[in-house]
């Protein structure tokens, strides 16, 4: 669709002055068709994805609207969770900076009560908070909405998310009937119609459709992982483009503490956003994230929707989205403004049918691409080095070490044997071996095995080992993971962890290949086997189970 440049919206000098110090040349779709709508007192239903600019969208007909000389509140903004409404006002304080007459006050949860309700008594003319602070200031008679001439809801999906419909309906139901209220939504569930058909006034529907919104210049690629090597691979990818800054996303607020303890246990910077989380802490984690001391943010969906950083170079899919949308939403997060990002998705077997589901429903172009390989790290690991010591050479102050070399020399090695010697020492200290990861695509894996199932009624691990299947009563539901039945099993039955063939890990139990020739003596030796503690059954699997 057109869009228009923000002279043409015939917007306030002190307005337009501000946008474009904000460096916006033009108006996004969203801004171009709700601006003028809004500005005229329309009631507005918008629908548009993360990053579209829908704050401005709402907030510059909102500025445009209020009346300086009234010192009622005039409009109220609702906001999901703490940091959008903190950034909300931001924008708007940046908006309104040249309308020094307007006063714009956020008010969320967490902070101190009373210097709130001192700021309330300061008249602000745009109030932006969450719907619980604001309950809570309305019984309090802090604040006032009889005079209320505007209500926006903003990421209203997201606030019905929450929980905070009941809140919501409260505030609208004490608003002036004669208001206008605006309501944006990534999303429109059936909350949203209801909302919608209850408490606004023949709504003009603004919808940016999604082709508009797939974010044309980000870089998609996914990844062929395994669950237990998922780390590595995160790993190594983050090695090979050393990122400034980058987001993982994982499903649930437990995965996300784990891989961030993870992570910080292998020297990144990286911290986790999430739910669970004090608002004080959020914003501790957020601060030092929009500074750049902190270089990996490990968030859940709701964590970070919304959430407005600049120059994200990566985002990973640690876990693939639960939902199709979440998809578009959280690769949203890098390749702003006409910049150029990566979204990189990490899929589990199976899980690459989600993908192609996703990628036909967004239409987006997702590669597939192979980790980096044990060459592609060394090869790495020697770059850094040479420029290393080229730095250190560069630096200078090396007399005593250069005395050192030639007293070697003395003795007939020469400065080749000793520069090579130290390399050596020096790329290869820690001993460890990269592990090289398996390469072949899973269709192509489940095209072989289907074949191969009609000749052979067990698995082979390698060409001369009969495997076999064994079933255990652990799964998911106990939080087990493949490197604790390995372990476990290893310990108890003295089977190499190496012998151990495929691990399929369900909620309830779990399918280990073992070879055939340890079947009775593994049986034999875990009729008392536990797990993490649990209590586990061991028997043959039945052989007609579905791989
Ligand atoms: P949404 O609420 O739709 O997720 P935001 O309002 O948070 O999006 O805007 C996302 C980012 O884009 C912000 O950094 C904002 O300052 C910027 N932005 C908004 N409008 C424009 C524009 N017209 N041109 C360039 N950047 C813009
Ligand atoms: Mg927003």
């Amino acid at each position: 669709m057109k869009t228009l440049k923000f002279q043409e919206l015939g917007l306030l000098p002190e307005i337009l002055r501000a946008v474009e110090e904000m460096g916006f040349e033009e108006a996004t779709p969203i801004q171009t068709q709700a601006i003028g709508v809004i500005k005229e007192g329309k009631d507005v239903l918008g629908q548009s994805q993360t990053g579209t600019g829908k704050t401005a969208a709402f907030g510059i007909p909102c500025l445009e609207n209020i009346n300086p000389e009234d010192k009622n509140l005039q409009a109220l903004i609702l906001c999901p969770t703490r940091e959008l409404a903190i950034q909300v006002s931001e924008e708007l304080r940046k908006l309104s900076k040249y309308k020094n007459d307007i006063r714009v006050l956020p008010i969320y949860g967490g902070q101190p009560i009373d210097r709130q309700i001192m700021a309330l008594k300061k008249s602000p003319q745009v109030v932006i908070g969450t719907p619980g602070r604001i309950m809570d200031h309305m019984k309090r008679h802090t604040l006032k909405l009889d005079k209320l001439k505007m209500i926006i809801l903003d990421e209203a999906d997201e606030m019905l998310d929450m929980g905070f419909r009941e809140d919501i309906e409260i505030i609208l139901q004490k608003t002036p009937e004669n208001r206008q209220t605006i309501l944006f939504s990534a999303t429109m569930p059936k909350g949203i119609l209801e909302l919608t058909k209850n408490y606004q006034k023949n709504p003009v529907n603004i919808k940016v459709v999604r082709k508009e919104l797939t974010v044309p210049n980000i870089d998609q690629a996914y990844f062929e992982v395994k669950e237990y090597n998922k780390l590595e691979a995160l790993c190594r990818i983050l090695d090979m483009y050393n990122p400034e800054l980058s987001v993982i996303f994982c499903n649930t607020k437990k995965r996300v503490d784990e891989l961030v303890e993870h992570l910080q246990g292998r020297g990144y910077f990286a911290e986790g956003l999430h739910g669970d989380l004090k608002q004080q802490q959020r914003d501790v984690v957020m601060k030092k994230f929009r500074n750049k001391t902190l270089e990996i943010l490990v968030a859940t969906d709701v964590a970070a929707r919304g959430i407005d950083v600049e120059n994200i170079d990566i985002v990973f899919n640690y876990d693939l989205p639960q939902d199709e949308e979440y998809y578009i939403h959280r690769i949203g997060r890098t390749g702003r403004a006409g910049r150029s990002g990566k979204a990189y998705t990490f899929v589990v077997g199976k899980e690459i049918y989600k993908l192609k589901d996703i990628m036909r429903y967004t239409k987006a172009k997702v590669e597939r691409q192979k980790l980096p390989t044990a060459t592609d790290i060394e090869e790495l690991r020697i770059k850094n080095f040479v420029e290393k010591v080229k730095n250190s050479i560069a630096e200078g102050h090396l007399t005593k070490y250069i005395n050192i070399v030639e007293s070697m020399m003395v003795e007939d090695y020469t400065a080749l044997d000793i520069a090579s010697a130290l390399m050596k020492m020096n790329l290869y200290k820690e001993e460890e071996e990269i592990i090289e990861f398996d390469d072949e695509p899973y269709e192509e894996k489940e095209r072989k095995s289907k074949k191969q199932k009609f000749n052979k009624s067990s698995y082979k691990r390698d060409s001369n080992k009969e495997m076999v299947r064994i079933f255990l009563s652990i799964g998911k539901n106990d939080n087990v993971r493949t490197k604790d039945i390995v372990g476990a099993l290893a310990n108890e039955t003295g089977i190499p962890g190496s012998e151990i063939g495929s691990i399929d890990i369900y909620n309830e139990f779990t399918f280990v290949d073992i070879p055939e020739n340890q079947l009775r003596s593994v049986l034999k030796k875990t009729k008392n086997f536990k797990i993490r503690g649990n209590k586990v059954s061991v028997e043959r699997a039945k052989k007609n189970r579905k791989r």
